[in-house]
């Protein structure tokens, strides 16, 4: 069984995503997280981020585990290291290309399918798990996702608004998996919200289909 929540960044998805696990005690599992490992990768072997087959060998090749809220990527703890502003930017970048999304999408479902999850990221409910019976898009003012961003990262928030509106734009652009709400989505702006509100919210939808019991 899987819940899906999708969103543009900074909605507030992983914060939302983590705490409705831990209420309904799932799993989480962050899609973004694998996309950034990816990109971390290729980075680092100096591959061209417009290759897109070079980029799904290299994909298919790297070994990426979720575990406790830690992330590794060949063994290594690359938690902090996939949260930097240039990976960011590489993982919008690399997330366009079918080699790498196909890769990325098998693995996703294959953990999926073995329980149950809270699963984040931008087609999770459209084309990871299209079945999922309860999906959330989760969306945000730009102002206040950008706000969110930089509270994070330390960067100013105009920078991290300017970086997010060329991601998002990339994201809703692109030809496979795109961020779109799926059609049976249940849309929720979280301008303004607590987390708690949010989090509340979608246990209620949870309970009320019978999900996550
Ligand atoms: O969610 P997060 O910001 O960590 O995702 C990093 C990038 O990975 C996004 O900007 C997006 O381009 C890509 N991504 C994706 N599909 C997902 C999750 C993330 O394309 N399911």
């Amino acid at each position: 069984m899987v819940i899906a929540i999708d969103g543009p960044a900074g909605a507030g998805k992983s914060t939302v995503a983590r705490a409705v696990a831990r209420a309904l005690g799932i799993t989480y599992l962050d899609s973004g997280a694998m996309y950034r490992c990816v990109a971390l990768a290729a980075l680092r072997a100096g591959a061209s981020l417009d290759d897109g087959v070079v980029l799904g060998r290299l994909a298919r090749g790297l070994e990426i585990a979720l575990a406790n809220g830690r992330v590794s990527l060949d063994g290594e703890d690359v938690s902090e290291a996939i949260r930097a502003p240039e990976v960011s930017a590489a993982a919008s970048r690399v997330s366009v290309h079918p080699e790498v999304r196909e890769a990325m999408v098998e693995r996703q479902r294959a953990l999926i399918a073995a329980g149950d999850y809270v699963a984040e990221g931008r087609d999770i409910g459209t084309v990871v798990s299209p079945d999922a019976p309860l999906k959330i898009f989760l969306t945000a003012s730009d102002a206040e996702r950008a706000r969110r961003r930089a509270a994070e990262t330390g960067e100013p928030v105009a920078v991290v608004r300017a970086a997010q509106a060329t991601r998002d734009l990339r994201d809703r652009g692109r030809e496979h998996g795109a961020l779109r709400a799926a059609d049976d989505a249940v849309a929720i702006d979280t301008t303004g919200q607590s987390v708690d509100d949010v989090v509340r919210r979608i246990a209620a939808l949870a309970a009320a289909q019978g999900t996550g019991q």
